[in-house]
């Protein structure tokens, strides 16, 4: 129950009920992804701007209070935080689905801790198979270590999704082979289309669409198409017979804003009520004040648009780089 007795309060104009917060732990990375980030002149935010760790715990509570069921910790790179452990141990004691979305190179160091809180789901960034792309894609000459950490999460029994951003030119030739890995893995693969954000060098023409990603994956193997959660931002399939799963994530061939549950709160404390929306509302600064935030919150969830428009737009111009919001 929420706040005000109601089951739900954070519904929107269009009767979408928000459930599920995505919370950037931090801006800063290990890696320099070229979708994603420049490698030089990146300005970070001083540590006392960013929400700190009582600070986090804190707001989730009032989230879930007001019925958030699932959160998924992200950033940034969300492992880099020193204290990752100790606000995932807190969070996982809320009545929530807790997950994360990691490049995978810290895994290792915080496997224990996401079992032993009882973390069920995993998604790891992994975009190409390739060592030496890999070190290009990244600007970080790591893949061993990540696709060790992937093996040591499903050791554990995570269920493990690989998130691949595809790039027509340099990794759309691997969709195959992603798909490959699925016949003794249990992986499930998230082709995501490129999305557009500053300085990300952002193209149409680099945009690998949905239905080109299916043509070239029926052309080698019969999939079934697996069912869709109301909320899933992934159409889900199978190949048959295969141990593990793919899906692709549409954000720009194909909008699925009309079944959207998410909402964002960014590293500095701001909330975000869609990933491209140009406004934001910042709750740090009235909560270190000790004002009520509750109110913010449901503005931001009323004030949310039906539809995040079309790539044309400047509604998608967002000026706050993937990073800076929390993929
Ligand atoms: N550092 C972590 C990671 O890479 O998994 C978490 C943050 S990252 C911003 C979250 C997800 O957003 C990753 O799967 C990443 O590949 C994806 N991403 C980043 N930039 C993107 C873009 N321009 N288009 C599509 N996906 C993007
Ligand atoms: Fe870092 Fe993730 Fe962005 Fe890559 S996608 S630069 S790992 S935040």
């Amino acid at each position: 129950m929420g706040t005000d007795g109601l089951a739900n309060p954070l519904i929107d104009q269009y009767q979408r009920v928000h459930d599920y917060l995505r919370i950037s732990l931090t801006d800063k990375c290990n890696f320099r992804c070229l979708y994603c980030m420049p490698d030089e002149n990146m300005q970070f935010w001083p540590q006392e701007k960013l929400m700190q760790t009582d600070e986090i715990i804190a707001i989730a509570r009032l989230f879930v209070s007001l019925g958030v069921r699932k959160i998924r910790l992200t950033g940034g790179e969300p492992l880099v935080r020193k204290d990752a452990p100790a606000i995932i141990t807190a969070l996982a004691q809320m009545p929530i689905e807790l997950t994360m979305t990691t490049n995978g190179v810290l895994l290792d160091q915080c496997l224990d801790t996401l079992v032993a809180t009882g973390v069920r789901s995993l998604n790891v960034s992994l975009d190409t198979l390739d060592r030496e792309k890999f070190a290009v894609l990244t600007r970080r000459d790591q893949f061993e270590r990540v696709w060790q950490n992937i093996q040591l999460s499903l050791q554990a029994g995570l269920h493990t999704k690989i998130n691949v951003v595809l790039l027509r030119g340099v990794n759309d030739a691997e969709i195959l082979d992603f798909v490959e890995l699925t016949r003794h893995l249990p992986l499930h693969i998230r082709f995501i289309e490129f999305m557009p954000f500053v300085q990300n060098a952002w193209n149409e023409n680099k945009v690998v669409p949905f239905q080109e990603i299916l043509e070239r994956i029926i052309s080698q193997f019969e999939i079934e198409k697996l069912s869709d959660a109301p909320n899933d931002t992934a159409k889900k399939f199978r190949v048959a017979g295969f141990a593990g799963t793919f899906a692709v994530i549409t954000t720009v061939s194909d909008l699925f804003c009309a079944g959207c549950n998410r909402m964002r709160l960014t590293a500095d404390g701001k909330m975000k009520n869609c990933l491209f929306s140009n406004t934001e509302t910042d709750l740090l600064t009235p909560f270190r004040q000790k004002e009520d935030i509750t109110p913010l919150i449901f503005q931001s969830v009323w004030d949310k648009r039906p539809t995040r428009g079309t790539f044309d737009d400047t509604v998608m111009l967002t000026d706050r780089s993937m990073i800076s919001i929390g993929g």
